[in-house]
């Protein structure tokens, strides 16, 4: 890896410091040569501190190291993306990121959508919104149409329509992630589920 030290005169490159599961955000550090070296060998994330003039290890006080897993070098070599299991809150502010986030996962467009459908339970009224008007049937309800969508699904599987068969996967999730919620849960509660298993 030919990291370009010197583009900043003081010999730092600013680090950025990623989840390497939840993909978040976690904090920014600056590295030196030295500073790289010794992230490499110990497999502890250790900054060159502006403030404390030294080489700073993150969790030498707190305990709250971060573990490498990876890093990549940007562009044009100056800057460095890694990607660490953090061990408790990565903020001296006691935050998990440094930008006061919970370093939860998230899934993109479905976690939007499991926050539509939460929105739409307790705000909507039945007449004007079809969620709302499945919390209001009820739980048999709700779970009656995920069997539905999962019986269309099954017929779609067994024929060659793509656009059928894509569509009512789509009615599959939308009304799973519906029962999930009416149970109380989102789809991270199963994705930890699944991965106790592996
Ligand atoms: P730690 O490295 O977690 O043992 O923390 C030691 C000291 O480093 C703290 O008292 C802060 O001054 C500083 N520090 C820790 N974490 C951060 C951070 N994420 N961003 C900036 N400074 C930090
Ligand atoms: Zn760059
Ligand atoms: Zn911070
Ligand atoms: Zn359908």
């Amino acid at each position: 890896m030919k990291i370009d030290f010197n583009k900043n005169k003081d010999g730092l490159v600013p680090a950025i410091i990623q989840d390497a599961k939840t993909l978040n955000v976690l904090m920014l550090g600056y590295m030196n040569e030295e500073a790289f070296l010794k992230t490499n060998q110990s497999k502890k994330v250790t900054f060159y501190s502006r403030t404390k003039q030294r080489l700073w290890t993150k969790g030498e006080e707190s305990g709250n190291f971060l573990h490498l897993v990876n890093i990549k070098l940007d562009c044009d070599n100056d800057t460095l993306l890694i990607h660490v299991n953090p061990e408790g809150p990565v903020c001296h502010k006691g935050t998990d990121t440094c930008w006061q986030e919970e370093n939860s996962q998230k899934y993109g467009f479905i976690s939007a959508l499991e926050q539509i459908i939460e929105n739409r339970k307790n705000q909507a009224h039945p007449d004007e919104s079809y969620i709302a008007s499945l919390f209001e049937k009820g739980m048999n309800k709700i779970a009656q149409k995920v069997g539905e969508e999962a019986v269309e699904v099954v017929i779609e599987a067994k024929d060659d329509n793509e656009d059928l068969f894509l569509n009512e996967s789509a009615d599959l999730l939308f009304h799973y992630l519906i029962l999930l919620r009416a149970k109380g849960y989102e789809l991270n509660d199963i994705v930890k589920v699944l991965e106790k298993r592996n």
